[in-house]
This record gives structure tokens, sequence and C-alpha cells, in this order.
């Protein structure tokens, strides 16, 4: 469970560390509101995949299902910043497949965690794999990092991409490179 007393404590040490005064007006409720925004962005904390990836109907065609340009928001948890941008999940079927939203909800759950976009994008594979038991996925993520663009240390608007391949499209370059074609239409 999210213990948002523990957070509005956390906060309060936070602001008075930067030297600021938690009492003054602007401030007062600040803590108040990170606590009930972070009960929102962290709710994949108290998630799992599994419940999404779970409720399967049966097909006789196993091509590649790929749903793109699934929009996120996750944070940083090198630095506590956020990270948003594009996940682009694919998976070959066994049999089996979920309903589209589900493969969003999937990318939701591990977004709203403490993350890693490397971490994050090997946790959406796996769960295609383990959860779903699909023969094979594929997974890209585009990105851009609060932590590295507000801090200068690169330009605004560079983004970082990260790609996981699984099963059936490990090493199957024609494969993958279907997965860039079907990106492109
Ligand atoms: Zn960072």
């Amino acid at each position: 469970m999210i213990d948002k007393n523990k957070i509005e404590a956390g906060v309060r040490l936070l602001l008075e560390g930067i030297g600021e005064d938690v009492n003054r007006e602007g401030l007062k409720e600040t803590p108040t509101r990170i606590a009930r925004m972070y009960e929102e962005i962290f709710a994949g904390m108290e998630e799992t995949p599994k419940v999404h990836l779970s409720k399967t109907f049966q097909v006789k065609n196993n091509e590649m299902v790929l749903e793109k340009d699934i929009v996120f928001y996750s944070m940083c948890e090198h630095h506590f910043m956020p990270f948003y941008g594009k996940a682009h999940v694919a998976y070959i079927p066994d049999g089996k497949v979920v309903g589209l939203s589900k493969l969003a909800r999937t990318v939701e759950v591990f977004a709203k965690r403490p993350q890693l976009q490397e971490q994050m994008t090997e946790q959406i594979a796996r769960a295609l794999m383990e959860d779903l038991g699909a023969k094979g996925a594929m997974v890209v993520i585009e990105a851009e990092h609060m932590c590295m663009t507000m801090r200068g240390v690169k330009k605004p608007g560079s983004k970082t991409v990260t790609v996981v391949t699984k099963g059936q499209f490990q090493d199957n370059e024609k494969l993958q490179n279907s997965f860039y074609q079907m990106l492109k239409l």
C-alpha cells in the first residue's frame, strides 16, 4: 500500500533540505498534493500485468500483432524526474491473443513505477512471454528524459531508444524488419 503520510513527511524534509519555508502560503499544501499525485503516478506498484494479459481469446492466425505509439509517462528511478514517450509492443501469438487495450494497460502498469527505460522495455517483453504465453515478443521504446534535458546534458527533444526481442524475434532479422516496416505504416 502507498503510505501517503510517509510521502508527505518526505516532501516536507525535501523542501526544508533546499532551504524552503514549508509553512509559507504556496507550499503549505504541497506535501499533501504530491502524496495524492504519487498515488496516481505510482499506481503500478500495486498492480501486476498478469490481470490484463490473462484475459485471452483463441485465434487460428498466429501472425504478429503490433500495437504502436502507446504514449506513456514514467519516473526515472535514478533522479525521480519524468521520462515519457511512446512504446511499440509486438508479439507472436501461440493460438491466443489479448484485447489491444490490454497491451497499453501492460505498458501502464510498468510505467507507473520508479523505472529505467531499459528495465521497462525488458519487463514488458517478459510479461508478454510469461503472462500471455507468446511465442515471441519485441518491444521498442522511445522516450525523452527530463533528468537529461532539464539539466542540459543533452539538448531538449533528444530521445533514448531501447529495444528488447524475445523468443521468435530473437536473432530473426526478417521478423524484426517486418516489425520496423509496420511501424512506418
Ligand atoms: Zn534519470
